[in-house]
């Protein structure tokens, strides 16, 4: 009894920091017009106004505008239910496992549409029917459709700067947890007590990271200190969430800052727990490869080209290769099967953690196989590798090795060099590799000696 008193009084003491009464903006307070809002989105409130619900645009783009950054989209906050959302539009659709979400359609435009909720109800320990509670036994909250009030949905968001809802007919900003005092503070700052909102949702710690990242803020801290400490609990998110947000950690354009953030705060480890061994191992060598591989992502995002996952998946995940290769030529496999099932094995483990799709993985591994290919280019092979559809991405990946210091012998430069060529001029340039060590150019029967087919400088690292 005195423990449950204890803790209620600590949790009120805790959460002392939002309120229940909003802080309200007028429109000299802040710089937030209707106009700046998509009018998709000044639609869908205005028609859930009309129907008689609240409704507000909230979070991230209300956030993102206050600090002049564009939107990536807008989300709208409202008291219907998802189904009276759906009745209201045509062009909606219900979706969301986790959270039940309402998407209507307009165009190439989605606006998100989400219901208040509620915080869940803290766990009784003299429950009786606790086997029902929505929460894991650490804390974590595994449903959460509890529709709730707007102050309610003001709590349960993750941090202070997108907890501020803004109503496009007034123009006015509601503030519930002075999150436009962090905004201009350029503070992320979890709403209520920060080990507890961490425990209800890792992933949170994730965010907390992208957001740092993303707007160049401080994380303050009390909301930064137990990050560490709390890191390893992301092993229990499931992993196709957590592929989710590695997407959007290291394609949102901020992917070498946020690569930064998440060493320093411990996160790293459990999101790649191979590749983060190997930076241990070969700090230097994996570092740079790593960080180069990144800020090409992020130069190529900000220059408005595309960018693959399986790129990204296979520099991350190359540095945790040599380790499994040596193990299992220790274990007297064969060079190249030991290649193919290093590749297999630190494939199948990650997946464990972020679960990558095929579409991804597969060319991730194509990637790799062509490291073995590129240094052999006798005869036809090199003019086959170039009609190989992963060519380019192949290319790319070898020098980025060759920039993160692995020795080749030049292979990056006589590729660039061979496209660049004319056919007589290619045609020389085999024949002055030929009797070269690792051209792949040795006659045929020496194929079944075991010499042949060097690996290159593959996955050997420095
Ligand atoms: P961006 O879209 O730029 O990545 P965002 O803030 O809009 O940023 P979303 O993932 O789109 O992020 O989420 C929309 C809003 O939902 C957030 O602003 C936040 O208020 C709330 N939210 C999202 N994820 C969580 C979470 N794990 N815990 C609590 N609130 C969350
Ligand atoms: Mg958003």
């Amino acid at each position: 009894m005195l423990k449950k008193l204890f803790k209620s009084f600590r949790l009120s003491l805790n959460r002392s920091h939002p309120r229940s009464t909003p802080e309200v903006l007028g429109g000299q307070q802040h710089s937030l017009r209707r106009n700046d809002i998509s009018r998709h989105a000044v639609n869908v409130v205005e028609r859930l106004q009309n129907a008689g619900y609240q409704a507000y645009v909230v979070g991230g783009c209300v956030r993102d505008l206050l600090l002049d950054i564009e939107p990536k989209d807008f989300d709208v906050a409202t008291s219907a239910t998802p189904e009276q959302v759906r009745a209201e539009f045509r062009n909606a659709r219900v979706i969301g496992r986790r959270f039940k979400l309402v998407h209507v359609h307009f165009g190439r435009e989605i606006i998100e549409v989400a219901t208040f909720r509620a915080h869940h109800p803290e766990d009784d320990e003299d429950d009786e029917d606790s086997h029902l509670s929505a929460r894991h036994e650490s804390g974590r909250i595994l449903r959460d459709n509890v529709y709730g009030s707007l102050e309610e949905d003001a709590q349960r968001r993750d941090f202070t700067i997108n907890a501020l809802y803004f109503d496009v007919t007034r123009e006015r900003i509601l503030d519930y947890a002075h999150g436009v005092h962090d905004i201009r503070n350029h503070l992320i700052r979890l709403i209520g007590d920060p080990e507890q909102r961490y425990q209800e949702d890792p992933v949170r710690m994730l965010r907390a990271v992208r957001f740092a990242a993303k707007l160049d803020f401080d994380i303050e801290k009390h909301s930064a200190a137990p990050i560490s400490r709390l890191a390893p609990l992301l092993r229990d998110i499931p992993a196709p969430r957590l592929f989710e947000e590695v997407l959007k950690l290291f394609l949102s354009g901020y992917a070498e800052d946020t690569f930064e953030l998440l060493l320093e705060h411990d996160l790293f480890a459990p999101l790649f727990p191979a590749s983060a061994a190997a930076l241990e191992r070969n700090p230097g060598y994996v570092g740079r490869l790593i960080r180069q591989a990144l800020a090409n992502t992020d130069e190529r995002i900000a220059q408005g080209k595309t960018v693959t996952p399986a790129f990204l998946f296979a520099a991350l995940l190359w540095p945790a290769l040599p380790a499994r290769v040596l193990a299992l030529q220790e274990r007297g496999m064969p060079p190249i099967p030991a290649m193919q099932e290093a590749a297999h094995l630190v494939i199948t483990e990650q997946c464990r953690r972020t679960a990558i799709p095929k579409r991804f993985t597969l060319p991730a591994r194509e990637i790799w196989d062509l490291q073995e290919r590129l240094p052999r280019r006798q005869g036809k092979r090199a003019d086959l590798l170039l009609e190989h559809p992963r060519f380019r991405a192949g290319y790319d990946f070898l020098l980025l090795r060759e920039e993160a210091g692995e020795q080749t012998g030049g292979l990056g430069d006589w590729w660039t060099d061979y496209q660049e060529a004319s056919d007589s001029e290619r045609r020389s340039m085999i024949r002055a590799l030929a009797g070269k060590d690792d051209t792949g150019g040795a006659p045929r029967k020496r194929r079944r000696s075991g010499g042949r087919r060097q690996r290159g400088s593959g996955a050997n690292g420095d």
